[in-house]
Formats: structure tokens, C-alpha cells, sequence
């Protein structure tokens, strides 16, 4: 079991994260990793093997100040742990994933992807998600229906955080067979696998169900159910 922590607010929320993924270590992991948009650079990435403590370091020597993040603790099923296959896993440099769970079936996915064009810089099976969403957004030009049109193709269990250079004032979230939750704040809102990783921001949570997907704004949050 993997932890998924995510933020967007006005604040920088590096510190944020990197204390949700601290709370999250009990779920056990092997590497982790943190993904912020910034304005000036687009969407800056650290990946770590090892202790959250480790990714905590490398960022200490580069920050990554932001107000919107995506970050994860990985329990490697597909590839060996290692920083290639750490996640957020990125199509290019717009888009930007982290996700808790398996795909199925990610190697006939894989097969596609790659005999359109896409190159495949790690090991997981996370990285045809990535890919995928990719792929719809050139037919949708919007991340919303490219990430619904790209669940709709998944077999398996995920929790999954999104985000895209291009979209920076939302991030969007989705689950299947893993936990998410998303905090309340007061116009800001942060999402994880447990709400034990957004206790030092907020007390107040909405727990996604099955099927659900979130569409998460710094002042609002829509969330619709598997039937839309
Ligand atoms: N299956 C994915 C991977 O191996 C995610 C594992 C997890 O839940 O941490 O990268």
C-alpha cells in the first residue's frame, strides 16, 4: 500500500506534502516523490529511493515552491524500486500522475501507446495512465474528459492524482479499489490515501466513493459518481 498526498492553495505547499508523506510511511513504501507546478518552470519533479527523509534532503538543496502538488510513496508492484520508476510519472512536460493500485491490463495498453509514439521511460504500469490521459487530451484539449475517457480504458484498482501544466488552477482525483480523501480547507484543498496525512492543515474531509472522481479547485470541488 502506497500513500498519495496532493494540494492546491495559494500558499507553497511543498512542506505540506512532504509531512503527508511522512504521515503516510506506516503504509510501508520504497521510494517516493513530489511533483509542483510553477509558474516560471512548468511542473518541477524530485524522486527519492529510499526514506521520505531522503526526498525531504534533495529538496532542501532544490526547492520546489508551489501551490499546486502531487506527491506519493511507492510500494513498487510493477518495475523494481529505483528513482526511474518513483513516482509522479509525466507524458512530456504538461502532465503529471501519481497513483496507488495496479492496472491489469497495462502491458496490451503499453503495447498501443508505444506503437503510437509514446516512449515509456520507466518500468510501471502507472506510466500507461499517464500516457493515456496524454493521448485523450490531444482529441479533448481539457483534462477533465481526457482523464474520464482514460479511466473509462483502466481494468484494476487505483487511487490516482492528476495535473497539467496548461490547467494549473485545478488537479483532479479518481478512485477504484484504493482510499482517497479529500481536506477541507478555507480556500485551499488537499487530498490523500488517509486523513491522517492532512491533520496538521485541516479537520474537515470528504471521503470519496468507489467509482468517484473529484475535480478539485483551490474554492471548490466537484464530485461526480461512476454513472456522471
Ligand atoms: N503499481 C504501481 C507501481 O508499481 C503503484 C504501486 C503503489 O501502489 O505504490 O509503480
Amino acid at each position: 500500500m502506497c500513500g498519495i498526498v496532493g494540494a492546491i492553495a495559494q500558499r507553497d505547499v511543498e512542506g505540506i506534502l512532504i509531512e503527508g508523506l511522512r504521515r503516510l510511511e506506516y503504509r510501508g513504501y520504497d521510494s517516493a516523490g513530489v511533483a509542483i507546478y510553477q509558474p516560471e518552470r512548468g511542473i518541477g519533479r524530485a524522486r527519492e529511493v529510499g526514506k521520505v527523509a531522503a526526498l525531504a534532503d534533495m529538496l532542501n538543496t532544490e526547492s520546489l515552491a508551489g501551490g499546486l502538488g502531487i506527491a506519493h510513496t511507492r510500494w513498487a508492484t510493477h518495475g523494481a524500486p529505483s528513482r526511474s520508476n518513483a513516482h509522479p510519472h509525466m507524458s512530456g512536460d504538461d502532465l503529471a500522475i501519481v497513483h496507488n493500485g495496479i492496472i491489469e491490463n497495462y502491458q496490451e495498453l503499453r503495447e498501443q501507446l508505444q506503437a503510437e509514439g509514446y516512449e515509456f521511460l520507466s518500468q510501471t504500469d502507472t506510466e500507461v495512465v499517464v500516457h493515456l490521459i496524454a493521448r485523450e487530451y490531444r482529441t479533448s484539449g481539457s483534462l477533465l474528459p481526457a482523464v474520464k475517457a482514460a479511466i473509462g480504458q483502466l481494468r484494476g484498482a487505483y487511487a490516482i492524482a492528476v495535473m497539467h501544466r496548461k490547467e494549473p488552477d485545478h488537479l483532479i482525483v479518481c478512485r477504484q479499489g484504493s482510499p482517497l480523501v479529500i481536506g477541507v480547507g478555507i480556500g485551499e484543498h488537499f487530498i490523500a490515501s488517509d486523513q491522517l496525512a492532512l491533520l496538521p492543515v485541516t479537520d474537515r474531509f470528504v471521503f470519496l466513493e468507489e467509482g468517484d472522481l473529484a475535480d478539485v479547485y483551490r474554492d471548490r470541488v466537484v464530485i461526480e459518481d461512476k454513472s456522471g
